[in-house]
């Protein structure tokens, strides 16, 4: 009988241990942004702007598609484009921080470096728009930085990475049609894509794809989303 009692005493306190363990996790979990989705849907996300020309023309056909974007911003682009970026939040899309200078070294010269940068760059947003940024995307990609996800995530924002793009960085010259044909190829068999483009001044044959690049997730049964 005493034998028994001691056995249920230790499989409570054993069944306590794992209740608290699992506690304790949850606790400390960060909601992470998933790539899984049942539903197709897809978020467009244009870099290293506001520039004059290319983000107006690129705000111009999403107003005309009537779909809703996400734009990770530099802070030294904003300076004379301020109505630009009035313009992308008036007309209902997300800004969220890329990068004050978008130049790596200074960026990861230490945490207290990029967390100054992020600063930056969320206080010039701030000071036009009288939006706050609550999205973060890392200059140059972030996958690997472990330890400064946490720091960034500590700091308030949602980090987002991508999965899918039209290459207008990676594929040197590339023409509309060839911006398509990669952001098909990206894209291909994924559920949930978040779309990385670029709408610095460089980028004219990116605005150039866009109506196509949009029509073609709309035929493939693709709800447009932004963060
Ligand atoms: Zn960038």
């Amino acid at each position: 009988m005493q034998k028994k009692y001691r056995a249920a005493v230790l499989a409570f306190l054993a069944a306590l241990l794992l209740v608290g363990h699992l506690g304790a996790r949850l606790a400390r979990a960060v909601p992470a942004f998933s790539f899984a989705a049942e539903q197709k849907c897809i978020y467009l996300t244009f870099d290293d702007g506001p520039s004059t020309v290319v983000t107006n023309r690129v705000l111009d056909i999403l107003a005309e598609e009537n779909v809703k974007a996400t734009f990770f911003i530099v802070g030294a682009q904003i300076d004379g484009r301020e109505e630009t970026l009035r313009r992308a939040v008036a007309e209902g899309h997300t800004l969220g921080v890329h990068s004050d200078t978008h130049r790596y070294p200074l960026i990861y010269a230490s945490d207290r470096a990029l967390l100054d940068d992020i600063r930056s760059c969320a206080e010039h947003i701030r000071a036009v728009t009288g939006v706050t940024p609550r999205v973060y995307r890392f200059p140059g990609g972030g996958v690997h930085r472990t330890a400064q996800r946490k720091l960034v995530e500590r700091e308030g924002y949602r980090i987002v990475d991508w999965n899918a793009g039209c290459g207008d960085e990676e594929i040197a010259g590339a023409d509309a049609a060839r911006l398509l044909e990669e952001a098909k190829r990206t894209s291909a068999g994924k559920n949930r894509v978040v779309f990385l483009s670029h709408d610095s001044p460089h980028h004219k044959e990116t605005a150039a794809a866009l109506p196509q690049i949009i029509a073609y997730f709309r035929e493939q049964g693709y709800e447009f989303r932004a963060f």
